[in-house]
């Protein structure tokens, strides 16, 4: 299983960490041991100081496919869920800086938080989800799928252009604005569609 990430995928998000827009979408990737085991309590690691939130709409690959057109990429995903793209802001922003690749900064264990799954037919248009994050009940982070520079159809066939997706295989589409620091003893909760998708204890 791959986690796949999409970065710069809302306009405002662009625009809070001053990046730029880009051409084409910004993708990384983080390795299987990233995935936050479930009911566990995410640990601030040691070599950062500045551990941010980002949340994010995910959907899981169930079938093997590549270079999907976008009219089909429909067909290649039946579920939706809600996560944390967890990263290291200082570390990045010194990856970045020297033009290196962030994989330190986004793919430590426990950097990927993957809460429960929801059925895509639960929904009337994939195209338009509000979700949210809650960061000690107040919320921090609002978003709707129809703000993404890049909609789910179109991230499927980009992706698979060069990755060959794998059933089980998982997409981060990218976070909206308001990403932030997280301190020891903060509680996060995730919600999409005003449903409980996940909640994480910092430690
Ligand atoms: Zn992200």
């Amino acid at each position: 299983m791959k986690i796949i990430c999409i970065g710069r995928n809302y306009a405002e998000h662009i625009k809070e960490l001053s990046n730029e827009r880009p051409k084409d979408p910004v993708i990384f990737i983080k390795p299987d041991s990233a995935v936050l085991p479930k009911e566990q309590d995410f640990f601030i690691p040691n070599f950062s100081n500045d551990i941010h939130y980002e949340v994010e709409v995910l959907i899981k690959i169930r079938k093997v496919g590549k270079h999907i057109d976008p009219k089909f990429a429909h067909k290649y995903y039946d579920e939706i869920g809600l996560g944390i793209d967890f990263t290291a802001r200082d570390l990045q922003a010194q990856l970045k800086e020297k033009g290196l690749p962030w994989e330190k900064a986004k793919g430590f264990d426990g950097a990927a938080v993957i809460g429960k799954w929801v059925s895509k037919s639960k929904f009337k248009d994939v195209n338009n989800l509000n979700f949210k994050l809650t960061k000690n009940l107040e919320v921090v982070q609002n978003g709707n799928t129809a703000q993404m520079l890049w909609g789910i159809d179109e991230i499927i066939a980009y992706v698979s252009q060069f990755f060959m997706l794998k059933k089980g295989d998982i997409i981060f589409t990218g976070t909206p604005s308001g990403v932030g620091k997280v301190s020891p003893n903060d509680y996060l909760s995730g919600s999409l569609e005003g449903e409980e998708m996940f909640t994480v204890k910092i430690k």
